[in-house]
Formats: structure tokens, C-alpha cells, sequence
């Protein structure tokens, strides 16, 4: 999901309108707006994953702009409720559970920015 403070970041980073950049890079949801997605190889990726610019690997294309949804990501309260919530999550995110450790306080600090 991307805020309209978030799309008026994105559509700047574009160079476009915030109506112009509604037009191509998202689509209405129930509850807002979310940002497209386009089919490739490996399922339905995010408009802005970027596969090309470092082989092997998927990157945001949109790094410093991207929506809170993705910045607090894994840290959602649907996903830290219980161990088999988080475990689910791990299926689907080669990311997680890799990295720099993330201390309890910063997981509630992230876990308290959205509200999924
Ligand atoms: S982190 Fe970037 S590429 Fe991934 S879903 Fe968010 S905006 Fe799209």
C-alpha cells in the first residue's frame, strides 16, 4: 500500500504528477492505493524490483522512497503474532531470518509504523 504523502515522494522522484503517477504505478484497493505489479519469471513482482541492474539478485528500485509497508517489512504484527505466523512469512521471504540481528525495541519501534 503507498500513503498519499508516499506517492507525492515517488511521483517527485519520477519527475511526474501525483495523478500521473497514480495512473502508472498503482491501482485502488479497499482500503487505499497499492502499487502495481507486473508479471515475470519468477511470479508478480513489485513494479519497482529491479532484477537487471546487480545480476542474481532483486533490489527496490525505489529504495530511499519506498512506502512504509515495505520499509517495516518483516516487522508486521500479523507476521510477529506467533511463531508459525512468522515462520509462514520466512516461506515466502528468502530475507528473512538472514542478516543483522534486530533487537526487540526496534522490532516494536517498526512493528508500531503500520497497521498490518
Ligand atoms: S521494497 Fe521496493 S520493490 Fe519491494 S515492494 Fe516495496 S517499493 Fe516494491
Amino acid at each position: 500500500m503507498v500513503s498519499d504523502d508516499e506517492a507525492a515522494a515517488l511521483a517527485r522522484r519520477f519527475g511526474l504528477s501525483v495523478e500521473a503517477f497514480h495512473g502508472r504505478y498503482t491501482r485502488p484497493e479497499r482500503s487505499g492505493r497499492s502499487l502495481t505489479e507486473r508479471k515475470t519469471e519468477h511470479g508478480y513482482d513489485c513494479v519497482f524490483l529491479d532484477r537487471e541492474t546487480l545480476p542474481g539478485r532483486a533490489v527496490c528500485g525505489v529504495y530511499e522512497d519506498r512506502p512504509a509497508q515495505c520499509r517495516t517489512w518483516p516487522f508486521w504484527k500479523s507476521n510477529l503474532r506467533t511463531a508459525r505466523t512468522w515462520e509462514r512469512a520466512t516461506s515466502i521471504c528468502p530475507g528473512m531470518n538472514t542478516g543483522e540481528l534486530v533487537g526487540p525495541q526496534q522490532i516494536r519501534i517498526e512493528r508500531s509504523k503500520v497497521d498490518i
